[in-house]
């Protein structure tokens, strides 16, 4: 648990609820038939009457919406009540021609639920008050110089979002990252959002307050707003509960509001002080019906559930005998855990257990380093699941060695060809020819009488020595295990 270092006497404790919008990854908007995908659609292009706010017109629910929210809440381990309704929010604001956004208050699709947390270690349960639908806003487009005006972009207006409200229960920045990357994880497993926080797929509000240790009522808090990435919602925040130390250790208090995050200037800037939910004049949608959620549609949503990366990464201990480390970084992203398991299938080993460990050290060394160099997605990846299975036969039938592997991975990633092709290719083999071999040897003791002597003086560490000399000028063929005995052969004894 985060605890906060004052220079006073007073230890504060750190409290953080998060609150996540996502954009849901459907074909329609919400209530209307307009696409639902806006990112790259030229401005006013996906609207109609009901999503530009038109009077008479009347919302129809998007099940598939439902559907996503549903099953989203049953991986986030929620309730899903009998019943739920839609809410009127409104507000002015030029991106809202309806004057209001759909949501839910009172009643929302699920609640009660939780998320798990692995944090240094440590398994951290963090409740999940609620996933609930809401519309999204339009956008507007700001045009500065002397002349500046303002352009308004409906085609987000009515796009489905779910939000989803973390309890107070997240003790530090580091865990609050921590949480919105799991979110995220689980969310794009799901194929709900696509997870992409840079786009604004994946919005988090952070509500921040500290109390001193021991206290039981919380203190005030602050919200965070605007904050894109997950660096900055661990910036955003370490610089807030910073800011409220600094206030309350001299003396000041700290008042509810809304402040935004300036990511250039990292620092957190007061907006406004915070709206209530009085000020929103929540009421029944009057032109929609409660929604009556029977326990048959939820286990049809249960049904089609893919397997969630907790219970993956335990799969991937259990069956390939990996260390829950990089069971948990090879499930972090479902694209990766699926490209480890169709290399693993597709190799030709025997010693299977061997063959998944290797594969899993590959994947998380060589190529991910790679990938990384590159900015590349593992679907993106030039070597198919096939070649890294290929070049782990390659290296276990004693082919090529380890060494030579990374060159050869390389030479395929960069190239597209398969290792197999990149070792014919470049005449990339090991010298298991041991006649070659042993005359590179007979050089080798030739050529370093003080080694050969110390090691009959005893040193018989110098054999590393000489064993290193011949791999030398093997450039690195020389098949390890076949220099040793050699070498000690022709030694004779120490
Ligand atoms: P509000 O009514 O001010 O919007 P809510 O009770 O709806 O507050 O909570 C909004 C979010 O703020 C939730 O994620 C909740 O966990 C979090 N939260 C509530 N109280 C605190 C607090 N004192 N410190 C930090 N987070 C809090
Ligand atoms: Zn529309
Ligand atoms: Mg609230």
């Amino acid at each position: 648990m985060a605890t906060a270092p004052t220079s006073t006497s007073v230890e504060y404790e750190v409290v953080i609820g998060l609150e996540v919008h996502s954009q849901l990854l459907t074909t329609s908007k919400m209530f209307c038939r307009c696409p639902a995908d806006y990112a790259n659609a030229e401005p006013n292009t996906h609207i109609c009457p009901v999503c530009s706010g038109y009077p008479g017109v009347l919302p129809v629910i998007n099940e598939q919406a439902i559907d996503y929210i549903m099953m989203t809440a049953l991986a986030l381990n929620c309730e899903i009540p009998d019943f739920c309704k839609f809410d009127r929010k409104n507000y002015g604001y030029p991106d809202l021609p309806k004057g209001y956004q759909i949501s839910q208050y009172d009643r929302p699709i699920s609640r009660n639920g939780y998320i798990l947390l692995d944090v240094n270690g440590e398994e951290r349960r963090i409740g999940i008050t609620r996933v609930h639908m809401e519309e999204d806003t339009g956008r507007l487009v700001h045009r500065e110089g002397k002349n500046s005006y303002t352009l308004v972009d409906l085609n987000r207006a009515g796009v489905p979002l779910m939000e989803i409200v973390s309890e107070p229960d997240i003790r530090g920045a580091e865990e609050a990252r921590l949480y919105m990357e799991k979110l995220r994880t689980i969310l794009v497993y799901l194929g709900v959002s696509s997870g992409k926080m840079e786009e604004g797929a994946l919005r988090c509000d952070a509500n921040v307050s500290i109390r001193p240790r021991g206290q039981q009522e919380f203190g005030v808090k602050t919200e965070i707003k605007n904050m894109n990435s997950f660096r900055s919602v661990e910036r955003a925040i370490s610089y807030e509960i910073g800011r409220q130390i600094e206030v309350l250790s001299s003396g000041g208090v700290i008042h509810q509001e809304t402040r935004g995050w300036d990511e250039d200037r990292g620092v957190t800037v007061s907006q406004r002080s915070k709206e209530y939910a009085d000020d929103y004049r929540y009421f029944p949608e009057p032109d929609l019906p409660p929604l009556v959620i029977s326990r048959e549609w939820v286990e049809r949503i249960r049904a089609q559930m893919p397997e969630l990366p907790d219970a993956k990464s335990k799969r991937f201990v259990e069956q390939y005998g990996l260390s829950a480390r990089d069971a948990g970084q090879l499930t972090a992203e479902k694209a990766l855990a699926d490209y480890y398991e169709a290399a693993v299938a597709a190799g030709t080993s025997a010693d299977t257990a061997a063959r998944a460990k290797a594969a899993a050290n590959w994947t998380l060394g060589d190529l991910r380093r790679l990938l990384n160099a590159g900015s590349l997605d593992i679907t993106e990846s030039r070597v198919a699941p096939q070649g890294l299975a290929e070049l782990l036969d390659l290296i276990e039938s004693g082919k090529i060695s380890g060494k030579q592997g990374k060159e050869v991975l390389e030479k395929a990633f960069a190239s597209g060809d398969t290792p197999a092709a990149v070792v014919e290719r470049e005449g990339i083999a090991q010298m298991s020819d041991s006649g070659e071999l042993e005359r590179i040897v007979d050089e080798v003791i030739a050529d370093n009488p003080k080694a050969v002597e110390d090691y009959h003086a005893g040193k018989t560490a110098s054999v590393q020595f000489l064993v290193g000399q011949v791999m030398k000028r093997t450039r690195g063929r020389a098949r390890p295990d076949m220099v040793s005995p050699l070498l000690l052969g022709k030694l004779g004894a120490p």
